[in-house]
């Protein structure tokens, strides 16, 4: 075959017992008398006596596929790489299993960091990095060895990590990307989780800056998913490590919050005193610019292979990643650009009012939280971005909204209907993911829905599986799915970006904006990634005040004056890239950013 091919079997998916082999009854080669597509047998490694090898060698490769389309549990992925990709891999996992091709270089004193899709090897690279596993340069049948990875690697970046790393000298501290898997790992309480990791003296420093003290004397499991994102990076940066690997820092922060921990992160790698260094995968791309000194590019095909570029600036490596296009590495790695328009100010509404509501309050028990509402209009049909710290009182609001709490001040003498997709998601029933999305509604599978919802949320690959067993991405997308599928009045989604990469954040918009627009629905979307918000919003709602005391909402209003008035209290600025006028936030203190805030322009500048 094509020697630039690979094929994957996904194990879990391959089930002989029930297709009967139709892809090797199917495969050219095999019919011809040959040894393509075989049966593992005893094969005492897999443990999975009767799934199929497929012959990477005898293989036709992605032009021939036959067995890919007559495989009914897509268990067989075969691909062309792409001929720019010269170099082996650095890890096989096995035969017909995921590839990793390069690697990321962890700089001492420097932030580095890594933008790319979910499944592409990044926590794969990192066990390498971390020396828990030996990369086997694509050689799965024999035993790995430093020395291979060392001489490999000899002459490049990564030399000197290397050797200390076989020398033992390489410490690693790591965050994990699911937080919500935390108090499955410990029962305890906050304090005693992080006591256990302060390493530096600092655990005190890190508990104010994040915030975190209020919910020190408080178990695991009871603290919110925003708690135990803080609480996961102070234990990460409490410790001394040479070498820390953040995996998301940002789902279910605010933007103040994202901002303080991407600081900590800077602090920790500048410290003139030692030689730490930091990699951290982010797809919230304005912390990520903000955050990082280089980034390395990662793409390839999620499950079947994965490319890690060499180190690029921030700024070219964002850019080129949205224009889906590399550089130096002379590779599409999408056919269609993410595109930003400057769409100040975008041409308000002109729907009928769904909801006119007067001015509100509410207050929980004596002195806890008190929200002021601002009068407005919602219209059918708007995409309406909210934005504003957490715990201050967005969704306190949508349930006034809802009927399901009824304001002090003021009244709403109606009642919406409302779908609501929770910032964390509880979808634990052991249920199928067909199951669940055909019980809410009589679209399911219709061409339509599958158009409409399922495809740019990429369902289909996983409307098999158990609820149970999705990843926070796929349940992510499962939720937004279930919210958009459910008849109502008006769509309310809390935090939709958590978990998704960059990729799928600009999908899922794409699904939102579509539906509400071929609905006349109207839908609010709470969110603390610029990015989406930008990209999503016809209007804005800006919550301000002092969380978990008194909030604020103001009317809706168009998304420069409401992107102003939330970055002014923030006390950020951002502007457009030239080159995709994506926006980015200016260095605190640079020349950009007195002068935008001089002259009140926080965003469209
Ligand atoms: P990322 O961190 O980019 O999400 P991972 O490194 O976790 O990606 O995984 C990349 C791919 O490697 C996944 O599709 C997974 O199926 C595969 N993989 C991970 N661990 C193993 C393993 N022990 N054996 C076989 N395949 C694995
Ligand atoms: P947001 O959606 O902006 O994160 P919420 O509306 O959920 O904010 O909550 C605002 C504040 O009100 C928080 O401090 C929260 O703890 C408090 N709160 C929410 N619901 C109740 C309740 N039923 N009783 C008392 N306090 C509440
Ligand atoms: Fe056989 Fe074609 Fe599948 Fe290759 S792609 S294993 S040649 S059926």
């Amino acid at each position: 075959m094509a020697d630039d091919s690979i094929a994957v079997v996904d194990l879990d998916r391959c089930q002989p017992d029930r297709c009967n082999y139709e892809c090797a009854n199917f495969c050219p080669p095999n019919r011809t008398g040959k040894e393509c597509i075989t049966v593992r047998g005893e094969d005492a490694e897999t443990g999975d006596p009767d799934q199929v090898r497929i012959s990477e060698e005898i293989c036709l490769g992605e032009t021939c596929g036959i067995c890919v389309e007559k495989c009914p549990f897509d268990a067989i992925e075969i691909i062309n790489l792409p001929q720019e990709l010269t170099e082996e891999p650095t890890h096989r996992y096995n035969e017909n299993a995921f590839a990793l091709y390069g690697l990321p270089v962890p700089e001492p004193g420097k932030v580095t960091g890594i933008l790319g899709p979910n499944g592409i090897g990044k926590s794969t690279a990192v066990n390498g990095l971390a020396g828990e596993m030996i990369p086997n340069l694509g050689d799965y049948s024999d035993e790995p060895s430093w020395d291979a990875v060392l001489e490999r690697y000899r002459g490049s970046e990564l030399q000197q990590f290397i050797n200390r790393l076989i020398d033992g000298e390489i410490d690693i501290a790591r965050k994990p990307q699911y937080v919500d898997q935390i108090p499955k790992q410990f029962d305890g309480k906050t304090r005693e989780l992080l006591e256990a990791t302060d390493e530096r003296g600092e655990l005190d420093y890190l508990v104010d800056r994040l915030s975190i003290r209020p919910v020190m004397d408080q178990p695991i499991d009871s603290i919110s998913g925003g708690e135990l994102q803080r609480v996961a990076i102070a234990a990460t940066l409490a410790r001394d490590a040479d070498f820390y690997f953040l995996d998301e820092i940002t789902p279910y922060l605010d933007v103040g919050q994202r901002m303080v921990a991407a600081r900590l992160i800077r602090e920790l790698a500048e410290d003139e005193e030692t030689d730490r260094s930091m990699l951290v995968v982010e797809h919230d791309l304005a912390i990520l610019d903000l955050l990082a000194d280089s980034i390395h590019v990662g793409y390839g095909e999620p499950g079947a292979f994965g490319v890690i570029t060499p180190p690029k600036s921030v700024r070219k490596g964002i850019n080129e990643y949205l224009e889906g296009y590399l550089t130096n590495e002379n590779m599409r790695i999408r056919p269609e650009k993410i595109t930003f328009e400057e769409h100040a100010p975008r041409a308000t509404t002109k729907g009928m009012p769904l909801v006119e509501y007067p001015d509100l309050e509410k207050s929980y028990g004596e002195g806890e939280f008190s929200l002021e509402v601002d009068s407005g209009t919602i219209y059918e049909g708007e995409v309406l971005g909210i934005v504003g710290p957490n715990g201050i009182g967005k969704s306190t609001l949508a349930k006034m909204f809802a009927g399901s709490i009824d304001p002090d001040e003021g009244s709403l003498d109606f009642e919406l209907d409302i779908s609501y997709k929770p910032q964390y998601i509880e979808i634990d029933q052991p249920m199928r993911v067909d199951s669940f999305l055909s019980s809410i509604t009589d679209e399911f599978g219709t061409s339509y829905w599958n158009t409409e919802v399922a495809q740019p949320l990429q369902l289909e690959r996983i409307m098999e599986q158990q609820l149970t067993d999705l990843s926070g991405g796929e349940r992510q997308r499962v939720a937004i799915a279930a919210c958009l599928s459910d008849e109502s009045d008006l769509y309310v989604l809390d935090e939709p970006s958590a978990h998704l990469d960059v990729e799928q954040r600009v999908q899922a918009t794409t699904a939102i904006r579509r539906y509400a627009e071929n609905h006349d629905a109207t839908v609010l979307v709470i969110d603390h990634d610029i990015y989406m918000i930008d990209l999503l919003a016809d209007r804005l709602m800006v919550f301000d005040g002092e969380p978990a005391q008194h909030g604020h909402a103001a009317m809706p209003q168009e998304m420069r004056a409401g992107m102003n008035d939330f970055l002014a209290d923030l006390d950020i600025t951002f502007r457009r890239d030239e080159r995709t006028s994506r926006p980015r936030i200016n260095k605190p203190g640079s020349q950009k950013d007195s002068t935008q805030k001089r002259q009140g322009e926080y965003y469209y500048a």
